[in-house]
């Protein structure tokens, strides 16, 4: 059949049309002082951060993979260390452990598609020297229960929280939990930039002190004087300059985002084929939607009907999960993630999406199971 309409995954264009002006303006402006790198817009962008998150540190950097490498480094983790994730996670999450020659160890997330507290303690081992929570689908994981574990065992709190800037739990931003979190200015992320982006987020002095040395050469931000080895992963000053110009409406994006979930809620929350997210206000947590992730019944075939209307949707990861890239090494065993990855869909969630849109995307998931 067909299409009667167009519903893209993602319109990568409007992330630059819809502010095309102001970009330009930024860009002009960016272009003439020729301030391309770690000038006063990347400082900006980083103090922003700092108040919009409450988090004393942001560190701008070239991405958020690189940010969570650097964090691991940072934290003093490697070889013959531990670091427990969630297996329902960017491989970033897990590569970021094995460049710094540590063991990632991959574990099934809970009914919320986020790390599980019980899953973390039970994967203990005496060489375990970390847990990495990622704040998936813009959701902050229950960080009371997650440091519980951590207390008791005496592990550190890295957050991948690459999805999750605004996203909190009992008020406490995600990145803001244990020793430090990234964030991802990656274009289809909230807060997306023209390009790779991220942020290192640390409430720890020392900690900061040694990601502005490992993101520039070793070069210590204050004094000049390399202190360390360290790498070129600077975020671009341009990128910064956009994504400061962004974080300035971020509140308006954050609530465009919790209501279009709250429309897919309405219109989908009495079918009994789907499974979906928590709604915007559920008790501690605040969440974002970086993503729409819902479980559905014949997922396959609802993503092949939902095609045939242009209806664009995706399967997280490519639909691999982390323990399952067998040729990596991983030998861990992960049901509940195995049965979540035959059920999980992401429908269309992003700043261009219209409500009418929305109602569109439900009434053809109603369609598929009414049929
Ligand atoms: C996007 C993403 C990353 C990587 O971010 P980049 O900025 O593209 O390096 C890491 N973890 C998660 C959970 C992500 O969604």
């Amino acid at each position: 059949m067909t299409a009667v309409r167009e519903v893209p995954f993602f319109r990568y264009p409007a992330l630059f049309t819809d502010h095309e002006e102001a970009f330009l303006r930024i860009i002009k402006d960016v272009g003439h002082r020729g301030a391309f790198i770690m000038q006063r817009d990347l400082e900006a962008c980083e103090r922003k951060l700092e108040a919009f998150t409450g988090i004393r540190h942001a560190i701008g950097v070239a991405n958020a993979t690189d940010a969570l490498e650097i964090l691991v480094q940072a934290a003093g983790i490697g070889s013959g260390d531990e670091v427990i994730l969630c297996s329902h996670t960017m491989l970033a999450t897990a590569s970021a452990v094995v460049m710094n020659g540590a063991t990632p160890v991959p574990v099934d997330p809970g009914a919320d598609h986020l790390l599980d507290p019980a899953a973390v303690e039970r994967a203990i081992t005496p060489r375990t020297k970390a847990v990495l929570p990622t704040q998936l689908n813009g959701r902050t994981c229950d960080m009371d229960a997650i440091r519980a574990v951590a207390q008791k065992h005496d592990l550190l709190i890295l957050e991948d929280a690459a999805q999750a800037l605004g996203s909190r739990f009992r008020g406490t931003h995600a990145g803001g939990f244990g020793l430090g979190g990234c964030i991802s200015f990656y274009p289809a992320k909230v807060l997306g930039c023209l390009g790779d982006g991220g942020a290192v987020l640390t409430n720890d002095p020392e900690m900061a002190r040694t990601v502005y040395q490992l993101r520039d050469h070793g070069r210590d931000h204050e004094t000049g004087e390399v202190c360390r080895w360290g790498r070129n992963s600077r975020l671009d000053n341009l990128q910064a300059a956009l994504i400061s110009f962004q974080l300035d409406t971020y509140t308006e994006t954050m609530a465009r985002r919790r209501a279009l979930a709250s429309l897919y809620q309405a219109g989908l929350g009495d079918l009994p084929e789907v499974t979906l997210p928590p709604t915007p206000d559920t008790g501690a947590h605040f969440d974002v939607f970086q993503n729409y992730e819902i479980e559905a019944d014949r997922r396959d075939a609802l993503q092949t009907f939902l095609k045939d209307r242009g209806i664009g949707t995706l399967i997280q990861w490519g639909g691999t999960a982390v323990h399952q890239f067998r040729q990596l090494g991983f030998t861990q065993a992960c049901p509940y993630t195995d049965a979540l990855f035959k059920r999980m869909i992401m429908l269309p969630m992003n700043l261009s999406l219209t409500e009418d849109e929305v109602a569109y995307v439900c009434d053809a998931v109603r369609a598929f199971y009414r049929g």
